[in-house]
């Protein structure tokens, strides 16, 4: 029997397994899909602040996103990193005043220590106007930071799986049962395989599909979600330099714009009401891609259409209901519902949250269930890098320096990609290589042998579009035309396994 059975494989399942494991409690993951398949790789990638949620109040959740800028950027230097946003001032938007004392409040409410603080910007004076309007003359400057978001989930679960957890990917939990002290689980995997587990209480983290899971369990639920849509456009870079811009609607929306990949610029988000159907396959709209394009073309001197666009992508929102008309309003905030059950058989489930906070969610996740799972250590994840965030002094770019009189031999764009995705743990990758030849086979462009190797064995990688769309965005860089030569791999790489499982299995039998 488990201690606990987290259901759903997004940031805050995979962030509560990891914590619950590394405090000593026998855990199981389950989640439907691949890992970060939906809510948890379709964010903009933000580890902020959220300053527009100081509009609305949520002084609580600011404050909590603020301070865990710095705790994750130290956990995971490699994939997380700061950000300058450059918000424009022109008449029209909020007044000057506003914005003044929201960054004041940005710089001064999370114990700010390695970010810089804002500036306030004027045209003749700042390269940052280039790629906006004439008639914009003033801007402020501040700090958030990027994150690779599904790979941050990726290595929830995997230091999850390190402390001891079982992660099981492509495995759906279809029927729970309560019992006197513990729960049945059915868990079936993707032909369909059923098996039965046993856990004393349960974590439900399934996001967009939290309240199917609810019911399942029976559970009388005080929370209501709402789904709200949010998509995002990918197109050619639309200026130089590493600043996002963070552009004020007419409608009171902000939208991004954040150079991404290397030859791309990120445009997101919309905030569309979703009725539920359909949630496993979210797209973008028509009438979303001609917003996004609209906003960007009214404050940069770019005149992109829905022709530029190369790639799109869209998430749901799951989100705790505070009863707001205004889909932008509703609270950013996570939720709880918990009940004990007669006989002692708990269930938590999560509504809302965002990437930036899913650390302290999961504290606070146990927390609540300390009465039930009294045995667990104390939090412990404040200080503890993810895998391969072990870099000296969170310094990324003395890693890279290191890395590259290490691995002299290896293309440069192919060597930052790797330190950037793996970190400390390009070494599994790297082993005794002495040359790009020793990385095997280039299966896709950029992408070899030994690197696939790596993420099968060691982040649960099993299809392509694992790893080119979660794993990394190489389908941006070609390898999207190679998803037939990655299936290919995958497909002797599993032949392989058998085949050793099989000759084990015959040694132990002789
Ligand atoms: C457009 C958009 C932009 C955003 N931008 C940001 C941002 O910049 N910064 C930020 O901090 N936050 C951002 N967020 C918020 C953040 O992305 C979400 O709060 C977070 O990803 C939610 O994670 P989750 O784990 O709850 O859900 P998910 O990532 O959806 O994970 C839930 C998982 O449960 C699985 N599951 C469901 N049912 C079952 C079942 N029966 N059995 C097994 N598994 C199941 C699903 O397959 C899914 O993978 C954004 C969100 C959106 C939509």
């Amino acid at each position: 029997m488990y201690d606990l059975l987290v259901i759903g494989g997004g940031i805050n399942g995979t962030g509560i397994a990891r914590d619950a494991a590394g405090r000593g409690l026998s855990v199981c993951l389950c989640e439907q899909h691949d890992l970060a398949s939906h809510t948890s790789s379709a964010s903009t990638k933000l580890v902020h602040g959220g300053l527009r949620y100081l509009e609305h109040f949520e002084f609580r959740l600011v404050r909590e996103s603020l301070k865990e800028r710095e705790t994750l950027m130290r956990a995971a230097p490699h994939i997380i990193w700061p950000m300058r946003f450059v918000l424009p001032h022109r008449s029209g938007g909020r007044p000057a005043w506003m914005i003044r004392i929201g960054l004041f409040l940005y710089d001064h409410a999370g114990g700010r220590k390695l970010l810089d603080a804002t500036t306030y910007l004027k045209r003749r004076s700042s390269d940052r106007f280039t790629p906006l309007e004439t008639d914009v003359k003033s801007a402020f400057e501040y700090s958030d930071c990027w994150v690779e978001d599904s790979r941050l989930v990726v290595l929830n679960a995997v230091d999850a799986k390190e402390r001891g957890a079982d992660v099981l990917t492509r495995t759906a939990c279809t029927a729970l049962e309560r019992h006197a002290g513990h729960w049945s689980a059915t868990l079936a995997d993707e032909n369909g395989n059923a098996r039965m587990i046993e856990a004393r209480a349960i974590v439900n983290a399934a996001g967009p599909w939290v309240s199917d899971i609810a019911g399942m369990a029976a559970q009388t639920s005080e929370g209501r979600l709402r789904l709200i849509k949010g998509s995002h456009i990918v197109v050619p870079r639309l200026y130089p330099g590493e600043q996002a811009y963070l552009l004020q609607n007419s409608d009171g929306r902000v939208i991004f714009t954040i150079p991404y990949e290397g030859k791309y610029t990120l445009i997101g988000t919309t905030d569309v009401p979703h009725d539920g159907s359909d949630r496993a396959a979210i797209a973008i709209s028509g009438d979303e891609i001609d917003y996004l394009c609209g906003v960007v073309n009214r404050y940069l001197s770019s005149d992109i259409t829905a022709d530029d666009v190369v790639w799109t992508y869209a998430g749901l929102r799951p989100l705790f209901d505070n009863n707001s008309s205004d889909a932008s309003k509703i609270t950013r905030d996570y939720h709880f519902d918990y009940s004990a059950g007669d006989g002692g058989a708990p269930i938590l489930s999560v509504f809302g949250g965002k990437i930036t906070t899913y650390r302290r969610l999961a504290e606070k996740a146990l927390d609540r269930m300390k009465g039930d799972l009294a045995e667990m250590s104390a939090p412990w994840t404040a200080r503890a890098p993810l895998p391969g965030g072990d870099i000296a002094d969170a310094n990324f770019s003395g890693f890279l320096a290191g890395a590259k009189a290490r691995f002299g031999w290896c293309p440069p764009t192919l060597l930052r990609r790797l330190a950037r995705a793996y970190g400390t743990r390009i070494d599994i990758i790297m082993r005794n290589a002495s040359g790009i030849a020793d990385l095997g086979e280039e299966v896709a462009p950029g992408l070899h042998g030994a690197e696939l190797h790596y993420l099968a064995e060691h982040e649960f990688a099993r299809t392509a579009d694992d790893v080119i769309w979660r794993r990394s965005k190489l389908g941006l860089h070609g390898a999207a035309d190679k998803v037939d030569a990655i299936e290919a791999w995958f497909e002797t790489y599993r032949s392989a396994k058998d085949r050793d499982e099989e000759r084990r299995a015959a040694k132990a039998g002789a």
